[in-house]
């Protein structure tokens, strides 16, 4: 059979423009997966992606299709629209030559459009646009295509127009694939280099690579090195992904498809690392600049039993989610767990709901909190994680938090409303731009600790759904930030230690220590929630005592028992008074810390 050329590629837009659906009319058309198999968004694997719409993790599959009497192998990567997974997007770049960025005719260009973009440029990826739901009645296409032909600089007629979801002009657009996007470079005559741009964890087969072979061909059998462990292994199954993994004999140059290797300890395959034929001395691949994170919150299993178990849930999710962090530490009140890095605040949310949904854990989460730098004196610059390393004194200390660069795309008729959330945070306006006539690209820097306290959710509010934002980070800058502590029953309870701007200290005082009032079960004494800065006290609620009557199991008799039941009672009060014991149940942690 003559040998079919091969074309990589993956779908990159903004979150719901029909990314999943669109692969999904690929998957028909080549016949990759059978009418009756087929079901939306199939690549959306997880249970979690389906429940939710979104897709967290890339999926990648091979499929078949003939053009004017040849054939072509396509390899699709479809890939996530979120801002946190943009690491996932970037990695997904690295493996192809183009990329399909899909516009949904309905909302126009949105942030992630622009971010993921901005990212396939810098790979110097074939761009094919197309602009998608022109089935929808309220799609405005033209306008739409003119947003796409004015950003990327090209004739509106090389825009193609989809429906996703009917199928219309699907095949053109798959043609355009193969007619615009090169080849890969099949240098197969060389040794066999490969590139790892994800990887799971089988029980049987072991660790599963997902590479994309620069260079030569590996077969059943082979050995190979991963160069950044230095470990050799000998492969247990080489394949590809349709989608299901279906395996094969070799794989070559310019393909893309996974490689079992029987390693068993995760920390060995690493993301962004390169395979290559053990026993040559190669050089290693390029490989990815791996994201730092920025956002930081811990995670302690609510049955403290269950620590090594998230110990190796972590380790498995770190499989798949290189840019996961986590480090053990300890907390009276909460025990043994994990302060965790993330890259935002979905990622923390979509982490912690593999956790429970994948391993059966079920966690309290801290509030997420941005890295902040400290620089001493001398200059000496150290990081810290959380309140509960914050320095006890500031003198001479220069604290820095992360900044980031903030785009919000919004209709015009909004910016009002936008400005009004803006004028009580911190953020510095720099500009407004027009994307079309009546739709504009907003920007700001902004402290990180602001976006990731709920802002995206207010944009939302404001403008009916309407605004998107992206952001990347900037880098840090000095802020004017105090540790604020919260005293129950005039016991420090540092997990619900936090930093805050000082010029809004009071207000959040104010409302973190009503939060925790409302949440505390009833105790039997009057229980003092406070707030404080340095020695200060600067909010106070009071939790009332609840009366337990505890004589109300007496019916009538000797009342010399009553008072002596009483007497105890009181006693007991007393002693829990003195040992200010007030127990806070897990329950507590975890809707406190809930925004
Ligand atoms: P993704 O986040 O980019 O992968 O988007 P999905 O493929 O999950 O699609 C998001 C939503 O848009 C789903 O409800 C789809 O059914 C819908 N959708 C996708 N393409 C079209 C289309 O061409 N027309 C219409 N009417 N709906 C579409
Ligand atoms: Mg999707």
């Amino acid at each position: 059979m003559k040998e079919a050329e091969i074309r990589n590629f993956c779908i990159i837009s903004h979150i719901n423009h029909g990314k999943s659906t669109l692969a999904d009319r690929f998957l028909e058309l080549t016949g990759a997966v059978k009418g009756n198999k087929m079901r939306p968004q199939f690549l959306d694997m997880m249970d979690l992606e389906r429940e939710r719409g979104i897709t967290i993790r890339m999926q990648p599959v091979k499929m078949r299709y003939n053009l004017n009497f040849k054939s072509y192998d396509l390899n699709l990567i479809d890939t996530p629209g979120h801002v946190d997974f943009s690491y996932e997007v970037s990695r997904s770049l690295a493996a192809v030559e183009g990329a399909i960025l899909l516009v949904d005719a309905s909302q126009g260009v949105q942030a992630q459009t622009l971010a993921n973009l901005e990212l396939a440029q810098k790979q110097n990826l074939t761009i094919i646009p197309a602009v998608n739901k022109i089935d929808l009645e309220q799609s405005k296409v033209e306008e739409s295509v003119g947003e796409l032909a004015n950003l990327l600089k090209v004739n509106q007629e090389d825009i193609l127009r989809i429906s996703a979801k009917t199928g219309k002009n699907v095949p053109q657009l798959l043609e355009a694939v193969i007619t615009r996007i090169p080849p890969p470079r099949q240098n197969r005559d060389m040794p066999f280099r490969a590139l790892i741009f994800d990887s799971e964890y089988d029980l049987y087969k072991g660790i599963i690579a997902y590479v994309r072979v620069v260079e030569g061909e590996i077969k059943n059998g082979q050995k190979i090195l991963f160069f950044a462990a230095q470990v050799e292994a000998e492969i247990k199954e080489i394949g590809y992904f349709k989608p299901e993994p279906v395996p094969a004999e070799t794989l070559s140059a310019g393909e893309i498809g996974y490689i079992a290797t029987g390693i068993k300890d995760p920390g060995k395959v690493r993301v962004g690392d390169t395979i290559m034929k053990a026993g040559l001395k190669l050089k290693p691949l390029p490989g990815y600049r791996e994201p730092a994170p920025m956002i930081f919150a811990s995670l302690y299993p609510e049955d403290s039993d269950d620590f090594d178990l998230l110990k190796t849930a972590l380790l498995k999710l770190k499989l798949n989610d290189p840019s996961l962090t986590f480090e053990s530490e300890t907390k009276e009140a909460l025990g043994r767990g994990f302060r965790c890095g993330f890259l935002g605040a979905l990622h923390v949310e979509i982490v912690s709901e593999r956790l429970r949904r994948e391993f059966g854990l079920e966690l309290i989460i801290s509030t997420p909190s941005v890295v902040y730098k400290i620089i001493s004196k001398e200059g000496k610059e150290k990081f810290i994680y959380g309140a509960n390393d914050w320095p006890d004194s500031l003198q001479g200390i220069t604290i820095e938090e992360p900044w980031a660069f903030l785009e919000i795309i919004t209709p015009s008729c909004y910016i009002g409303r936008i400005l009004n959330i803006f004028r009580n945070l911190r953020g510095v306006y720099i500009k407004t731009e027009y994307l079309s006539s009546d739709r504009v690209i907003l920007s700001y820097e902004i402290p990180l600790s602001e976006i990731i306290a709920n802002l995206y959710n207010k944009l939302k509010s404001v403008t009916k759904g309407y605004a998107s934002m992206n952001y990347r980070i900037l880098g840090f800058k000095p802020g004017d930030l105090v540790k604020m502590d919260i005293l129950i029953a005039g016991k420090k309870e540092k997990a619900f230690s936090k930093i805050v701007p000082r010029d809004r200290v009071y207000e959040e005082a104010r409302l973190l220590v009503k939060k925790i009032k409302d949440n505390l079960p009833p105790q039997q004494f009057a229980v003092a929630v406070q707030a404080a800065v340095g020695g200060d006290i600067i909010a106070r609620e009071t939790l009332k005592a609840r009366r337990k009557d505890v004589t109300a199991p007496l019916y009538g008799g000797d009342y010399s028992r009553k008072r002596k039941l009483l007497e105890k009672q009181k006693k007991g009060k007393k002693k829990l008074k003195e040992k200010g014991a007030v127990r806070i149940p897990p329950e507590v942690f975890l809707s406190v810390f809930k925004e």
